[in-house]
């Protein structure tokens, strides 16, 4: 008999959108019980590696002020955010940063013991809040000791979640694998939280985690859930070489600038007033640009790169404030900032799409929330500010946190069945299907495909070609034999669950290059060169994928502009 757990709330995945959710779900109700289920222990979510800063206006007194936090993001993202998400952010983010450090925090601060802030790309102010740049350790260390407090928060760590469980309209579940054991599980709950992080690992040139794969996203797409506004990637300009790791902006917010091979500060061509501090679509693009023109350095590998020169910023302040990155450079590239310039190239970082919401963190099923990187409740539009994302994690995960444990408050006395069926026929697809699948084909070949696909023709600047032979690709990859798992033990079998997220890998992929060949136009990280300008008159919405067998079926949805009329962006 398959075994079935039950809880009040229950939240996939434990990064910093998880943690946060929990600890609100308990605040509102102490006799709820909670629980966070992960496919990595707590510390090892993808949150752990955010380096440079959480924004918040901090600093009225000091001429910074919310509406300009507003305006930089809805600026940022090419005035596809909802405005009214992004006034939501602004309000409730400062809040968050002292609630962390009501819980004992190590924010960074002043000489006077005031919280300090660094400049970070696209903002009129110095906003991102930062301890040293390992923020998202430190705000993950945060929570997570904060959680353990709580005797109705339990985590369930290296459970590999597969399916959504519902009754047609209303959430009652997930299906998962306890990886210790191999079991297939059904945890059933009153209301869920998804909060399963971005799906970097589609692409091989990447900032993320390996466990950064998109199976949150693909979970609610195959339950006929929208995912928003998939085609915008972003691409952050400082991925060291070969591996792709990150130098945090912060690195450019302390001072830091790119060079080209004749030694020339080339940002000043392209965003004269904010030079490197543009945001990250614009310095990308910049960068690829002067690697077109036979002005990149080559890397060892062969690898076309530009530098990012930190050696006047001296010893003593790397130490202070670059220690982690200076690490990373002298441990995956050879070189010592302090010396010499680190080369550098964009690397894809984040997704601005994910599962659609509205400003609540509400999906389109009863019951279930989703917050963070893998939700899109439209924040960061066509592109994010870099120390967004987290400011969005800890407001979202807060919001959802609040809502999710109101809703396991009203339904609670009522009796829920579970669906049979569905259950059934999720046991067929992940053992009849994947486990004693019978493809031919090496499905790590087919991940590495996938991968290369989307790193040589979904990169930073696109056309309608390139996306239209990838998208050929990637389905027949998709149609390819090659679903099987060659372990088979059922204890800590990470090939199956690699299987799965390959599996997941595929379908995503084909949503983010349907999305891109349908946008025909140039908006925030979507830049094609066939179509180089932005096109509000056609494209000012976002796009709405669901699930059809035969691929992604697209629709649009408005975006809400209250305040701020589009313009057009200048540096
Ligand atoms: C290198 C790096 C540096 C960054 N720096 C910054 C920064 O300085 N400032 C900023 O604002 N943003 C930064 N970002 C972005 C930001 O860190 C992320 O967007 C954010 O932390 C995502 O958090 P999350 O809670 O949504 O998900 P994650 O932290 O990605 O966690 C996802 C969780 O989902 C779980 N999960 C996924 N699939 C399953 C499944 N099938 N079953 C069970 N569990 C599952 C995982 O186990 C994990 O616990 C950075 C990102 C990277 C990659």
């Amino acid at each position: 008999m398959t075994e079935v757990l039950s809880y009040d709330v229950l939240i996939m995945g434990s990064g910093l959108a998880g943690l946060r959710a929990a600890l609100s779900a308990a605040s509102v109700d102490r006799s709820l019980s909670i629980a966070v289920i992960s496919k990595v222990q707590v510390m090892r979510s993808h949150s752990v590696s955010a380096e440079g800063g959480t924004a918040a206006v901090l600093f009225e007194e000091e001429g910074d002020n919310r509406e300009s936090h507003v305006y930089d993001t809805i600026r940022g993202s090419d005035f596809l955010a909802d405005q009214d998400v992004a006034e939501r952010l602004v309000s409730n983010v400062p809040y968050e940063i002292y609630q962390l450090d009501h819980w004992g925090m190590p924010w960074s601060r002043r000489s006077d013991g005031r919280i300090d802030q660094r400049k970070f790309g696209g903002y009129s102010f110095p906003r991102a809040t930062y301890a040293q740049d390992k923020v998202g350790f430190y705000e993950m260390q945060t929570l997570y000791d904060t959680c353990l407090r709580h005797e109705n928060i339990h985590f369930l760590n290296e459970w590999f979640c597969t399916s959504i469980l519902s009754d047609g309209s209303s959430f009652r579940g997930f299906t998962a694998i306890e990886m210790k054991t191999g079991e297939f599980v059904i945890i059933k709950s009153l209301a869920g939280i998804i909060c399963t992080g971005g799906a970097g690992r589609i692409y091989g040139f990447s900032t993320y985690a390996h466990s950064s794969t998109p199976d949150g996203l693909d979970m609610a797409y195959r339950k006929g859930l929208a995912l928003k506004d998939m085609e915008f990637v972003q691409f952050h300009p400082s991925g060291i070489l070969p591996s792709g790791i990150l130098i945090t902006e912060g690195a450019r917010g302390e001072g830091g600038y790119l060079v080209n091979n004749q030694g020339e500060r080339f940002m000043k061509r392209y965003a004269p007033e904010k030079l490197e501090l543009a945001p990250r679509d614009v310095v990308s693009r910049a960068m690829i640009r002067e690697i077109q023109e036979g002005k990149g350095f080559k890397h060892e590998t062969g690898i076309d790169c530009l530098k990012l020169d930190l050696s006047h910023l001296g010893a003593e302040r790397i130490k202070e404030k670059l220690a982690g990155i200076r690490e990373i450079g002298i441990k995956f590239s050879g070189i010592d900032v302090i010396n010499e310039a680190i080369e550098v190239r964009p690397v894809c970082h984040y997704m601005m799409g994910g599962i659609h919401t509205n400003i609540e963190g509400e999906t389109e099923m009863s019951g279930l929330w989703c917050a963070g990187e893998a939700a899109c409740n439209s924040t960061h539009g066509a592109n994010r500010l870099g120390a967004n994302s987290t400011s969005e994690c800890l407001v979202w995960g807060n919001i959802t946190g609040k809502h999710a444990a109101e809703h396991a408050q009203r339904v609670k006395d009522r009796t829920m069945t579970l669906p049979e069926q569905q259950i059934i026929e999720e046991e067929k697809r992940i053992y009849d299907g994947i486990f004693h699948g019978r493809g031919e084909m090496n499905p790590y070949e087919i991940k590495k495909r996938l991968a290369e696909l989307m790193d040589s023709k979904a990169y930073v600047f696109r056309d309608g070609n390139t996306l239209a032979e990838a998208l050929k690709e990637v389905k027949e990859l998709k149609r390819a034999s090659w679903r099987h798992v060659d372990d088979k033990a059922y204890e800590y079998n990470t090939n199956y669950i690699n299987v799965m997220e390959i599996d997941s890998i595929a379908r995503i992929s084909e949503i983010v290059l349907v999305g891109a060949l349908n946008r025909q136009e140039s908006r925030g990280a979507h830049a094609r060169i066939d179509y180089p300008s932005r096109d509000d008159v056609n494209y000012l919405k976002h796009t709405l994928a669901y699930y059809s067998h035969e691929g992604p079926e697209l629709r649009w949805y408005p975006v809400q502009i209250t305040r701020y009329a589009p313009v057009e962006r200048k540096y």
